[in-house]
Formats: C-alpha cells, sequence, structure tokens
C-alpha cells in the first residue's frame, strides 16, 4: 500500500521516545545471537503478528530482559520502534512454560510449533486467534497434556486460520460425502479423495477410517475429545506423517511466493524509505 503522506520528510524533526514506544504481549519464536551481547528475536504478538524486535544486552549475565525472552515464553514487552528493527525496552514474563524446559519431547513437539507458524506467516500479519491458539497450546504442552494431541490440534486449528483447512467431508475431487471408509489424504488438492478419485494424486496417502475420525473429532468436537479417542502407533504416525506432509508442501509453495512479496515490499520500501519505521 503506498503511503503518501511523508514523502517530504526530509526536514522533520526526530520522532520523540516517548511516541515511538508501545507495548505488547509477545512469544518468542526464535532467536539469534547478535553482536557481543545482543540478540535478535522473532515474536508473535497478537495484534502484530510475526515481528522481528532486538534486546540489546540480553546475553549479559545480569541482564533484566534476557530472563523474560526465553524460547516459547509468553511475555508483556514494551518495545521503541526503530528504523530496522523495534528494540526491546522492558518485559515481563506472563507465562514461562516451564515444563516446555524440563521434558525434551514437548519441547521438541513446541520448537515444531513455532516453526511452522514462523514459516506460514508473514511478518506484521495480525492474527489474534493464532496467538490465542500458539499461548494455549504452549500452556497444553507445559503442563504435560498429551503432546501428540495438543500439536496435531494446534496444526489443524493453524491451517485453518491461515485460510488452508483441509477439506475432510468431501471428496476434495467428485466433492461426494465421504463414507466411512480407507480413503486417501492429498496434500497437492488439500484434501480427503474418495477411493474412485485416489488415482488423481499419485502422491497421496493412504487414511484409515480412524485416523479421518480423529482428524473430524479434532475439527468438529475440539482437543478434548478428540484426545480420548484410541489411537495405536501406526495411526498416530499416519497422522503426522499426513499433517505434515501437507503443512511441508505450503511451506515450500509459501517460500516461493514470500519471495515475490519481498521483492515488492523491497521495491515499495526503496521508494518510501523514510516511513520504515511507520
Ligand atoms: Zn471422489
Amino acid at each position: 500500500m503506498p503511503r503518501e503522506e511523508g514523502r517530504d520528510v526530509a526536514a522533520a524533526p526526530p520522532v520523540p521516545l516517548q511516541e515511538r514506544l508501545y507495548r505488547t504481549e509477545a512469544i518468542v519464536l526464535s532467536r539469534i545471537d547478535y553482536g557481543e551481547a545482543d540478540r535478535i528475536l522473532t515474536v508473535f504478538t497478537p495484534m502484530r503478528g510475526k515481528i522481528r524486535v532486538i534486546a540489546k544486552g540480553a546475553r549479559r549475565p545480569l541482564s533484566k530482559l534476557g530472563p523474560h525472552l526465553e524460547y516459547f515464553s509468553r511475555s508483556r514487552l514494551m518495545l521503541a520502534r526503530g528504523r530496522d528493527l523495534d528494540t526491546v525496552t522492558g518485559a515481563e514474563t506472563v507465562d514461562a512454560h516451564l515444563g516446555l524446559r524440563a521434558d525434551l519431547d514437548a519441547f521438541g513437539h513446541a520448537s515444531h510449533m513455532a516453526e511452522v507458524l514462523n514459516r506460514l506467516t508473514q511478518d506484521r500479519q495480525e492474527n489474534q486467534a493464532l496467538y490465542d491458539l500458539l499461548a494455549s497450546s504452549l500452556h497444553l504442552l507445559a503442563d504435560g497434556l498429551d503432546a501428540f494431541a495438543v500439536t496435531r490440534h494446534y496444526e489443524l486449528g493453524l491451517l485453518t486460520l491461515l485460510g488452508y483447512k483441509p477439506e475432510l467431508y468431501r471428496c476434495v475431487s467428485c466433492r461426494t460425502e465421504l463414507a466411512a471408509a480407507p480413503n486417501a489424504f492429498s496434500s497437492r488438492l488439500g484434501g480427503v479423495l474418495c477411493p474412485l478419485c485416489r488415482a488423481e494424486d499419485a502422491g497421496s496417502r493412504l487414511l484409515a477410517v480412524n485416523t479421518q475420525k480423529f482428524l473430524r473429532t479434532l475439527d468438529r468436537h475440539g482437543l478434548a475429545p478428540a484426545a480420548r479417542l484410541p489411537l495405536d502407533p501406526g495411526l498416530r504416525a499416519e497422522l503426522e506423517g499426513v499433517l505434515g506432509d501437507y503443512l511441508r508442501g505450503l511451506i515450500e509453495r509459501d517460500l516461493s511466493s514470500l519471495k515475490v512479496w519481498r521483492t515488492l515490499r523491497e521495491a515499495e520500501n526503496a521508494g518510501d524509505e523514510r516511513n520504515l519505521h511507520r
């Protein structure tokens, strides 16, 4: 979106700190060390979506910020808008999700949740419902709930909130209502294929009746009823494989569209440089 006003701000005074400050809740998705003691973090926020921020001195042992910016912790941040990155000026933990740090399996599932969200969302794309889903899913993982069920619930919720909800009730090709029989899942077509249409995607994967039941229960009734369904290890592997394939396919597709989007944005910013800090 071109912003016309402010193109001739060469003589404008610098924005006072007070006006550059804002508060937000945030969950740390990823972070990298920067310089001698700083960290650059990718955080997800309720109103501003995914943003990258810098926490100066966060790696120093006595840093006031560091302890509130651990992986997957939910914190209230005070930030100052910057030219490229906003700077964390204050932080306070809301939920440290300590249980994740004591349980390697839960931590691995949390990493997967953060990674998928990071890869499938664009910067500053607001999605409060997705923030709430991430926060509640991390909380349940940290509380020791079945990591498998919590993660599948999160994946299906994220797909739905981002507009990629897989078709689970009608054949994605011929639109016939699906029977309670083994059908197949097509990542390419984004849903279940009936046995007659299965040949349309050679890469489709067979889905057992109970696997489909789990997905539909998750979709219609939520996490708790789905988690009560008996699922043997084979079906768990099938579900993980099907959703994992679908997510990977979307991420690859997204990466190419992201490149186009970045190029467009860079072109826009080049002509609108002084507005980089909004
Ligand atoms: Zn069909």
